[in-house]
């Protein structure tokens, strides 16, 4: 569940909330997000993703968290944007597709077997 905007860090890029499918965000003062729609957050991580400069935390449980995490708390234990870079999206980062060994073209296709 989204859980964090750093203001700090935020560009005023609107791309969050933008890209959230549920609404979860309104736009505040100096067009910096608001999340004020938490309950309708799917965890979906995609405005974390989209997130260009790693403003965003989304914690990966379904409730929220029962004490709202601080920034410091977030810079300290590297959380923030945290799943972007997991992912491998941004500049200078390798991207999950690349490093996956997941044999999925061996599920769908038919098995070969010998004549
Ligand atoms: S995790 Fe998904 S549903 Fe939740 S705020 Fe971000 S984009 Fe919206
Ligand atoms: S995507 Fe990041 S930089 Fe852009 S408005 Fe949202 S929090 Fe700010």
């Amino acid at each position: 569940m989204i859980e964090f905007v750093s203001s700090d860090r935020c560009v005023q890029c609107t791309m969050c909330v933008k890209v959230c499918p549920t609404n979860v965000f309104d736009l505040g003062a100096n067009k910096i997000p608001i999340i004020a729609r938490q309950e309708d957050c799917q965890t979906c991580f995609i405005c974390e993703a989209y997130c260009p400069v790693d403003a965003l935390y989304v914690a990966p449980y379904a409730d929220p968290l029962e004490v709202a995490p601080t920034e410091e708390h977030l810079v300290d234990n590297h959380l923030l944007g945290s799943w972007r870079e997991t992912i491998g999206w941004g500049k200078g980062r390798i991207k999950l597709a690349a490093i996956d060994t997941t044999p999925f073209i061996d599920r769908i296709l038919p098995v070969r077997r010998l004549e």
